[in-house]
């Protein structure tokens, strides 16, 4: 069985602030140590469930805060960013069985962390066919668009709730809870182990029945914080003005959205 993993920081216990998530300030070694330690946890849990090749995508910022030496030696790790359309999920494809998202976090106009955010944070807002989209939500239509079914999610409450909301055959560990511009966390050993028993659960049972179906068409709308951003990308082929901090962009094929996000962010 092969395992991807996708793996971002603000989602990780205790991380509460943006310097604990940047790679050059002194704050984030501890945040990257624990980031660390819950995708080790992940691989493991993989590991007993039968994984035999895990590949592990750092996912946050510079794409280059895991430490390597720590991972299992069945993973391989995709640091740094290609940069590609796959963005979060890059080196993803069709050979793998199941993937799993550690760290995640929640969206943008969401109030259930203090880091919450879609892609960038340019966005105020990203919807699709109406739906408010995360991270989270945008990637598991990526997996489902290889057919791999996404099926264990770890992170902050609110991303959990919308997982359960998505799929609920998506398991799902929150690690801690945002409170205005607070967190409430569980003890870092105890994120890790409960990430290692949900991920060993979710590859046990019917990694299928989380699947997502993928839309057949989207329609997607990406609200900027600063009206000149849309402005710029109102010119991306297909994308259209539709008020001034508004563009709108539709296609059938989820791979052209992808596109589309990765010119727009
Ligand atoms: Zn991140």
């Amino acid at each position: 069985m092969k395992v991807f993993i996708s793996a971002d920081i603000e989602g990780v216990t205790s991380v509460t602030h943006w310097d604990e998530t940047e790679l050059t300030k002194a704050e984030s070694t501890i945040h990257r140590e624990q980031m660390t330690a819950e995708v080790v946890a992940a691989c493991e849990g993989a590991l007993e469930a039968g994984a035999s090749e895990i590949w592990v995508k750092d996912a946050h910022d510079s794409a280059r805060n895991l430490i390597p030496s720590k991972l299992p030696h069945e993973a391989r790790l995709i640091r740094g960013w290609a940069p590609n359309p796959l963005m979060m999920m890059q080196e993803l494809d069709e050979s793998f069985q199941a993937a799993a998202l550690i760290g995640y976090h929640s969206r943008a106009g969401s109030n259930t962390s203090p880091l919450a955010h879609t892609m960038t944070g340019a966005w105020a807002r990203i919807t699709l066919n109406g739906r408010e989209m995360s991270e989270f939500a945008l990637n598991t239509y990526t997996a489902a668009m290889f057919k791999v079914p996404v099926v264990f999610v770890s992170g902050d409450k609110g991303l959990c709730e919308e997982a359960a909301g998505l799929n609920p055959a998506i398991a799902t560990i929150a690690v801690k809870e945002g409170v205005g511009n607070s967190t409430v966390s569980i003890h870092p050993e105890l994120a890790a182990a409960r990430i290692r028993a949900g991920m060993l659960q979710a590859l046990k049972g019917d990694p299928s029945k989380c699947l997502v179906k993928l839309p057949a068409h989207f329609s997607v709308e990406i609200q900027y914080k600063d009206h000149t951003k849309a402005y710029q990308y109102s010119f991306y082929p297909g994308a259209k003005l539709k008020d001034p901090v508004t563009i709108h962009f539709e296609h059938a094929d989820y791979y052209e959205v992808l596109r589309f996000l990765f010119f727009a962010a």
